[in-house]
């Protein structure tokens, strides 16, 4: 396993227009954009804190595993993402080690991101996501 950092902390909301201005204005984040994730069906609003980032999660959809974790649980932390140089690396590693993983193959997160769930009972109930970004001599 090669983490190289928390990439960022999810957190369900059911809405971004209420829940942003914590977060820009008494916290004050940036609010490096807003973006939806089809994959996930949520709508994503991301946050600069310093290393890391913030992300509000809100569903698109009474189908997104997001509506369904705030049913059951309400608002609040949903999941930690680790940076990791290789999504599909992680993937084969955590399955030779018997880890059972909610995406077998690597997904679309935000920004361009690729990403895969290890699944919660696999990681003693801490929803746990790994992130790869886009090599950086793709960005500006
Ligand atoms: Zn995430």
């Amino acid at each position: 396993m090669s983490v190289t950092g928390i990439d960022h902390i999810g957190i369900a909301v059911e809405s971004l227009e209420e829940s942003i201005s914590f977060y820009r204005d008494n916290l004050g984040l940036k609010l490096l954009g807003i973006e939806e994730v089809p994959s996930q069906k949520v709508r994503v609003a991301v946050f600069s804190a310093g290393e890391s980032m913030i992300e509000l999660l809100e569903p698109t959809s009474e189908e997104s595993p997001i509506a369904k974790a705030i049913e059951k649980r309400g608002e609040g932390i949903h999941h930690i993402a680790y940076s990791v140089a290789s999504v599909s690396d992680e993937i084969d590693s955590m399955k030779s080690k018997g880890i059972r993983m909610i995406d077998n193959a690597p997904r679309k997160g935000a920004g361009g991101t690729r990403i895969a769930f290890i699944h919660p009972a696999a990681s003693g109930k801490v929803l746990t996501e790994l992130c790869e970004h886009p090599k950086a001599e793709k960005e500006n």
